[in-house]
């Protein structure tokens, strides 16, 4: 196994750990637990864990570990720490760093349940939150101080495809010596390269494109070998987000064809975006590898030019018009998933956001006729004339 290899060999090969029956597909490990040999094992291995030794499935299993390494040989990280979902991966590294009395600053374009977490939450134990513009760097520059202990942002951000500066954020936070939580969802593993750009923590939601096919939830914390065996590890194993070994098998399938996926998944939505802008039914077209997005020059150099699997469309004639539209697509599916092969068509306003106020949603510019539409593996063209017909039954 080689750190050298290129993206796709590692997500083919990387990990792999063989039972004594060499199966060439990797195994699932259904189990809780291990047999030790004798008592004296199974002491020494409370006192020290070795690399092919496992205690208890909340701990760690030989198919949780092969995703595990599979997605951290990826990302360029030195570990990583699988989860029972995006939220438990999410919830989890923000608690285990955080203690009352500390303050973090996060950028106020999050998911819901993320917002949930930082807003409600860690208020709850107290931790002093305060929220920027995650675009405006003067914000960032003038919410942290000398207690800051985190920084936590959507490195592109749900509905609205804002992209975040992952670099010069983790430079301002790395001056007070925050550590820099990154939710990498939207960028994707394949074209994102947070860690070596500063983050020190980057989560996923596997559920999302790792999976790829919408059938389990998972989620992974991605980073030093220091903060995850020390700091993340210690509160995860206890407090019970572990990944089942089951999800990590379908995950590691899902890692196989990640890169062809997302990729493919991608240059459609940047067809039917360039198609689609302009469009005189449309207030807006978002999609962060448009030359007419806020941050084009930020996308080139962050995430290769790459503006992911999602776009957002702003129907004028509002909420009406916005479900009619979703109503008359015959291809994609009405749903809240996104990074799935089946093209998915979302109303933030009245589902994934629709816990914020409505000040709250003004602000972040989700307005009730914005429909976030995740691209899948379907053909570009047949999505276009689905889109197409859906928008002129939308204005009928
Ligand atoms: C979906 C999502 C999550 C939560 O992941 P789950 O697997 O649903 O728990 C967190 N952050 C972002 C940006 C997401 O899209």
């Amino acid at each position: 196994m080689s750190d050298n290899w290129k993206s796709r060999t590692k997500l083919v090969h990387g990990g792999t750990r063989r039972s004594q029956y060499n199966e060439v597909s990797e195994s699932i490990f259904l189990t809780q637990g291990f047999v030790y040999d004798t008592a004296e094992q199974a002491e020494a291995r409370f006192v020290e864990i070795g690399e092919d030794e496992f205690i208890y499935a909340r701990y760690g299993n030989p198919t949780v570990a092969m995703f595990e390494k599979r997605i951290a040989m990826l990302e360029g990280a030195e570990d990583a720490f699988a989860t029972a979902s995006g939220m438990a991966a999410v919830s989890g590294a923000l608690t285990s760093l955080l203690k009352a009395g500390d303050h973090i600053v996060s950028a106020k374009a999050l998911f819901g349940s993320c917002l949930y977490i930082v807003e409600s939450i860690l208020a709850r134990y107290g931790v002093e939150v305060t929220f920027v513009d995650g675009t405006d760097l003067d914000q960032w520059r003038a919410a942290v101080g000398p207690g800051t202990k985190a920084v936590f942002f959507e490195s592109m951000s749900n509905p609205t495809l804002e992209v975040i500066d992952v670099a010069a954020v983790a430079e301002i936070a790395h001056a007070v010596d925050a550590v820099v939580v990154v939710d990498n969802v939207f960028s994707t593993p394949v074209f994102s390269d947070a860690i070596a750009q500063g983050a020190d923590l980057v989560i996923y939601s596997a559920t999302k494109h790792i999976d790829g096919q919408g059938r389990a939830l998972g989620g992974v914390i991605l980073g030093s070998k220091e903060l995850i065996r020390g700091t993340v590890e210690p509160y995860m194993k206890h407090t019970g987000g572990a990944m089942s070994p089951f999800t990590a098998w379908v995950m590691l399938k899902g890692l196989e064809t990640i890169d062809l996926r997302v990729k493919a998944q991608a240059e459609s939505a940047l067809k039917i975006a360039t198609h689609f802008e302009g469009h005189p039914a449309l207030e807006r077209t978002i999609y962060p590898g448009l030359e007419s997005h806020a941050q084009h020059a930020l996308v080139q150099n962050q995430l290769g030019g790459k503006g992911g699997t999602v776009l957002s469309l702003d129907l004028k004639g509002g909420k009406e018009v916005a479900f009619k539209f979703c109503n008359a697509l015959t291809i994609p599916v009405i749903s809240n998933n996104l990074g799935d092969a089946k093209s998915i068509a979302t109303h933030p306003a009245t589902t994934t956001h629709q816990r914020l106020s409505d000040e709250q949603k003004d602000d972040l510019g989700i307005t009730p006729g914005l429909v976030r539409f995740s691209v899948g593996l379907e053909d570009a063209d047949d999505l276009i004339a689905d889109l197409t017909q859906a928008l002129e039954a939308a204005q009928a």
